[in-house]
C-alpha cells in the first residue's frame, strides 16, 4: 500500500514538471519578469536585462548568505553558462557542451546528456572548449553542441528529441564550432556560430521548436559574387568589400557566436555580429570599405529572418573587435523624451545607446581607455586614429583583441539606472603579417597559423607596454559617465546580475563570489569558491525563498594559458540562500610543477623553434616558464621526460582525448626537435641564476 502510493505520488510530481515545462513559453517569460520567481531565458528576461525583481536578499542581510547546496559539473575546462531555471529544475551546460539537469532545490541531479563531441573539435575553437548556455521552451531543452549540432533534448528526461547539424552547408570543411547559448523566439529556435579567426563566412539560422525543420538562415557578410546574392543586405554588404581581397575565400567571418535579445512588441530580434576575417583590414579588403556586417548589431524579423536595419560599431576593423557582447533592451528618457533604446558595450572599449526602433546612433563615449579613436561623430562614426589604420610597424592598441570587455554578461536595473559590467585591459601590440599570402597559409610565426587560425596580423611583435587591469563599472548611460567601479586583482572576470535588492553580484578570476551595493559599489559580501569564475550569477525563488547560483569554472581564451588563483577545483555550480548551512566541496590546490630542467637542445635550433612555437603552440599553452599555466599546463613547468619526447604527444598523442591536435602531417620531426629547443631554452633563459 505504501510503496503504491509513493509510485502514484512520484509519478504525479513527474507529470507536474512536464506540464509546467510546457508552459516555458513566450508567454511565461514576460510575466515572470513580475515575479522573478524562473530565470527562464538567457539573460532572464528577451530584453537581456539580468536584472532579478526579487528583493528577499538586499543590502540589510546579504552578508547572512550561505551555501545552500553544491553540485559538480565534471569538468576541468572553462564554464561560462548562465543556468536555466523553471519550475524547480535547474539546467546548466559544461565544457564539451554536456548539459545537467538538476533540483533547484537541492542540488540533486536529475539527468545529464552528454553530446558526444569528437575531441578533435577542440582544436577548430579559438577560445577553450565552452557553452554558454540553453535554452528551455515547452517541455524541450537546446543546446548547441561545439562541433555545430543543435540539439533538442527532453526536459524531463534528459533523452534526445531531435538533431540538426547547422553547419553542414557548402562550407563545411572551414572550422565552425557552438559555444553560444540558443535562444527561442517566435517558436523558433535561433543558433549562430563561431570560428572568424580560422576563416568562416557568420550567419545565424532558425529552426522549428518542436519539429527541428529550417524555417530560415541570415548570413552577416556576402559570399562568392559570382553567385547571386541570397537577399538584399548582401548585395548592401557586398558594395563595402573589395572583391581584390578575395573574402569569400578567406571566409569573411561577422559570427554570431554570443549575444541575440529581442523585442516582442516590435516583433524585433538583434544580434551581435563578430570580426571580420582575416583580422588585417589591408588584406581582407585592399581598398577600403566597412565591410558589413561585422562589428554591428542587426535588427531582423524572427519569424522570416528578413533584415530590418543594422548599425555599425566598427567599420573596417582591423582588431577583431567583436560586437557580439551582450546587449541591452530598455527605455530612456534623453533630452526630455522616452526612448526605446539598445545598450552596448563592445570589445571596442565605447558605451553605445541606439535607438532599437529605428537603428539611430544616439551617442558613444569609451568606458576605458581607448587609442584606436578619438570618439564618435554625431552620425555615429568612429574618428579612427590613422597609426591603428597603418600597421606596419607594431602598435600598442588598446583595448586589444581581448577587448576592453567581452562576452562576460552585463546587467541594467531600471531602479538604478545603471549598467553593470566587467572592463579591462589586457596588453597586446599587433602588426600586419609581412608573409601572409592567402587562405590557409601557415608559416612559422603566424599565430597559430598550424591549427587552421588565419589572422593576417602579428601579435606581440615587440612587448606591449599598457597596463593591465579588470574591474567592475557601474555606467550611467543617459550622462554616458561611469558611476563608480571596483579594481579586481586581475583581467577576466565573471558577468553581472543585479536585483531589486539593489544588490549586484559578480564572480571573480581569483575565486570570489561577491555583493556589490548596486548604487555605491561598496562590497557588502563575498564567499570563496574553489576556481576563477567567468560565468554570470542569477536568481530565482523556490517557496518563498531566494537563491542565489553561479557555475564555477576557470577558462575562456585567458584562462587557457594563465590564472589568478593558485586553485584549479573542477567545475561546480554554488547555490546560496539565507542562513544556507550546507559545506563547501573541498577545493582542489593547482599542481604547479617546477622549471623545466634536462631536455637536450641545439641551441641553433630556438629561433626557428620560437616561430614554429608561435604556429602551432602558443595560444592553448602559453609562453614556456614566463606565463604560469591556465586550464591547460604550461610547458616551462611539466616533466622533462614529456618533452623529451614529445614527438609522443604531438603525433597522436595521449592528450587528445582532452582536446590536443594531432600535428601528424604538419609538423615534421625537425621541427619537433626545434620547438624543444624553444622550450627548454626559454626555461633556461629565465632560471634564476
Ligand atoms: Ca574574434
Amino acid at each position: 500500500m505504501l510503496i503504491g502510493a509513493t509510485v502514484f505520488l512520484s509519478s504525479i510530481s513527474t507529470t507536474l514538471y512536464a506540464f509546467e515545462n510546457t508552459q516555458v513559453n513566450e508567454k511565461h517569460i514576460i510575466k515572470n519578469m513580475k515575479s522573478g520567481k524562473d530565470w527562464p531565458e538567457h539573460g532572464f528576461d528577451y530584453s537581456g536585462s539580468r536584472f532579478s525583481p526579487l528583493e528577499q536578499i538586499s543590502t540589510k542581510n546579504v552578508n547572512e548568505l550561505g551555501l545552500a547546496w553544491s553540485y559538480d559539473l565534471e569538468s576541468t575546462r572553462g564554464i561560462e553558462a548562465t543556468p536555466i531555471v523553471v519550475n524547480g529544475v535547474m539546467y546548466v551546460s559544461a565544457s564539451w557542451s554536456v548539459v545537467h539537469a538538476m533540483d533547484a532545490k537541492t542540488g540533486k541531479k536529475i539527468w545529464t546528456y552528454d553530446p558526444q563531441v569528437p575531441r578533435e573539435t577542440g582544436r577548430k575553437s579559438c577560445c577553450d572548449v565552452v557553452n554558454r548556455g540553453v535554452a528551455v521552451h515547452e517541455g524541450n531543452v537546446f543546446v548547441g553542441s561545439l562541433d555545430g549540432r543543435l540539439l533538442a533534448l527532453n526536459a524531463e528526461t534528459g533523452k534526445l528529441v531531435w538533431e540538426k547539424n547547422t553547419v553542414k552547408n557548402s562550407d563545411s570543411d572551414r572550422a565552425y564550432t557552438i559555444t553560444g547559448a540558443p535562444r527561442v523566439y517566435r517558436g523558433k529556435v535561433i543558433i549562430g556560430n563561431g570560428g572568424a579567426e580560422f576563416g568562416v563566412r557568420g550567419y545565424i539560422t532558425a529552426y522549428d521548436a518542436k519539429t527541428g525543420k529550417q524555417e530560415w538562415r541570415w548570413y552577416t557578410v556576402p559570399g562568392d559574387p559570382s553567385k547571386p546574392f541570397e537577399n538584399d543586405a548582401m548585395e548592401q554588404a557586398a558594395k563595402t568589400w573589395d572583391p581584390s581581397g578575395k573574402y569569400w575565400e578567406t571566409g569573411g567571418g561577422g559570427t554570431v557566436w554570443n549575444s541575440m535579445v529581442f523585442d516582442p512588441e516590435l516583433n524585433l530580434m538583434y544580434i551581435g555580429v563578430g570580426n571580420p576575417a582575416p583580422w588585417s583590414y589591408s588584406k581582407r579588403s585592399p581598398a577600403g570599405g566597412d565591410n558589413l556586417y561585422t562589428g554591428s548589431i542587426v535588427a531582423l524579423n524572427p519569424e522570416t529572418g528578413e533584415y530590418v536595419w543594422h548599425y555599425q560599431e566598427t567599420p573596417g576593423d582591423g582588431w577583431d573587435y567583436t560586437s557580439t557582447q551582450d546587449m541591452i533592451l530598455t527605455d530612456l528618457k534623453l533630452s526630455g523624451k522616452m526612448r526605446k533604446v539598445l545598450l552596448h558595450a563592445p570589445k571596442n572599449g565605447f558605451f553605445f545607446v541606439i535607438d532599437r526602433v529605428t537603428g539611430e546612433f544616439l551617442s558613444a563615449e569609451n568606458f576605458v581607455d581607448v587609442n584606436w579613436a578619438t570618439g564618435y561623430d554625431k552620425n555615429g562614426r568612429p574618428i579612427v586614429n590613422p597609426a591603428v589604420r597603418d600597421m606596419k610597424n607594431p602598435y600598442d592598441i588598446i583595448p586589444g583583441p581581448f577587448g576592453g570587455h567581452n562576452w562576460h554578461s552585463m546587467s541594467f536595473s531600471s531602479k538604478t539606472g545603471l549598467a553593470y559590467f566587467p572592463a579591462q585591459n589586457i596588453p597586446v601590440s599587433m602588426s600586419e603579417d609581412p608573409n601572409w599570402s592567402e587562405f590557409g597559409s601557415n608559416v612559422p610565426g603566424q599565430p597559430m597559423s598550424g591549427t587552421g587560425w588565419n589572422t593576417g596580423v602579428l601579435l606581440n611583435p615587440t612587448p606591449p607596454t599598457s597596463k593591465p587591469f579588470g574591474r567592475l563599472l557601474a555606467w550611467d548611460p543617459v550622462k554616458q559617465k561611469e558611476a563608480w567601479r571596483y579594481e579586481h586583482v586581475a583581467p577576466w572576470n565573471g558577468g553581472t546580475l543585479v536585483t531589486a535588492g539593489d544588490l549586484v553580484f559578480q564572480g571573480t578570476g581569483d575565486a570570489r563570489l561577491m555583493a556589490f551595493h548596486a548604487k555605491t559599489g561598496e562590497v557588502l559580501w563575498q564567499s570563496a569558491t574553489g576556481t576563477g569564475i567567468i560565468a554570470a550569477p542569477i536568481t530565482y525563488e523556490l517557496e518563498g525563498e531566494q537563491y542565489l547560483s553561479i557555475a564555477v569554472g576557470w577558462g575562456g581564451i585567458v584562462g587557457l594559458t594563465l590564472r589568478a588563483t593558485e586553485l584549479d577545483t573542477p567545475g561546480t555550480v554554488y547555490t546560496f540562500k539565507l542562513g544556507g548551512k550546507a559545506k563547501k566541496p573541498a577545493f582542489v590546490d593547482y599542481q604547479m610543477g617546477n622549471l623545466i630542467e634536462g631536455v637536450k637542445y641545439n641551441p641553433e635550433d630556438y629561433a626557428e623553434g620560437t616561430a614554429l612555437y608561435i604556429s602551432n603552440c602558443v595560444f592553448c599553452h602559453g609562453v614556456p616558464g614566463v606565463d604560469r599555466g591556465g586550464v591547460v599546463p604550461n610547458l616551462g613547468y611539466v616533466s622533462e621526460h614529456n618533452i623529451t619526447n614529445l614527438d609522443k604527444v604531438v603525433f597522436k598523442g595521449p592528450y587528445m582525448q582532452r582536446g590536443m591536435p594531432d600535428f601528424t602531417g604538419k609538423l615534421s620531426n625537425s621541427d619537433v626537435e626545434k620547438i624543444k629547443a624553444f622550450i627548454q631554452g626559454t626555461a633556461d633563459a629565465i632560471r634564476p641564476k
